[in-house]
């Protein structure tokens, strides 16, 4: 858990005066909030996160040398 994250908080929104408050600690994407907005105001969409692992830059790397011996 990140302490320093901040909280979203709108400004008072016009038809209700109520605020929107969004904590990032405990959201988990779901998207399950944008399925039941009735107004269809937001989304969600799936995408792919790519995090780099030591492992495929080394098999990356093993892929270059092969190609240099081959080359000669
Ligand atoms: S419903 Fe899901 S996506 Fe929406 S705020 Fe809650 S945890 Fe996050």
């Amino acid at each position: 858990m990140n302490e320093d994250q901040q909280l979203y908080v709108s400004e008072p929104l016009k038809q209700t005066g109520r605020l929107m408050i969004k904590d990032e600690n405990l959201c988990v994407h779901c998207g399950l909030c944008a399925e039941r907005c009735p107004t269809a105001a937001w989304d969600m969409q799936k995408s792919t996160v790519e995090i780099p692992y030591a492992i495929d830059e080394m098999k990356q790397e093993e892929s270059r040398c092969r190609q240099a011996r081959k080359a000669g």
